[in-house]
C-alpha cells in the first residue's frame, strides 16, 4: 500500500468528495477549504510536483489543465485562481502534484 495521501485518494482507500474525473485525472474538494470553492486536481499517476509531472506524463499534466477548467465551469465560476505550490517553503504539503481551484471570493494579488 503507498503512504501517498492523494494516490489513496484516487483508488479510493481515502474517502473524498469527487467532483470530476477522467481517465487520467481526479478531482475533489480540499478538506480545509480556503474559499467557498476549493476543489484539488490531482494525475492519478504519481508524480511529486508539477514539472515532475510534466517530465514522467504530460498526457496526464494536460488532463489536469482541462479538468481545472471544467471544475471551474461546473462549479459556476467566471473568474478562478489556479495554484500548484511547489516545495515546503512555497507550501507545498502533499507531494503529489495538484492544482488548487479557488473561486468563490475576491482575491488578492500578490499572494501571501
Ligand atoms: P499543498 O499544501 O500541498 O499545496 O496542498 C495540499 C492540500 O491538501 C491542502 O489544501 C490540504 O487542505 C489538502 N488536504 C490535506 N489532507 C487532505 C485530505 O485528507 N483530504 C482532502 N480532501 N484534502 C486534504
Amino acid at each position: 500500500m503507498t503512504d501517498c495521501l492523494f494516490c489513496r485518494i484516487v483508488a479510493r482507500e481515502v474517502p473524498a468528495t469527487v467532483v470530476a474525473e477522467d481517465e487520467l485525472a481526479l478531482a475533489f474538494r480540499d478538506i480545509d477549504p480556503q474559499a467557498p470553492t476549493h476543489v484539488l486536481v490531482v494525475p492519478k499517476v504519481h508524480a511529486p510536483d508539477l514539472a515532475a509531472l510534466a517530465e514522467i506524463d504530460p498526457a496526464a499534466l494536460a488532463a489536469v489543465g482541462r479538468m481545472v477548467a471544467a471544475v471551474a465551469a461546473q462549479e459556476g465560476a467566471e473568474s478562478y485562481r489556479t495554484v500548484f505550490n511547489t516545495g515546503a517553503g512555497a507550501g507545498q504539503t502533499v507531494w503529489h502534484a495538484h492544482a488548487h481551484v479557488l473561486a468563490g471570493r475576491s482575491m488578492q494579488w500578490p499572494p501571501g
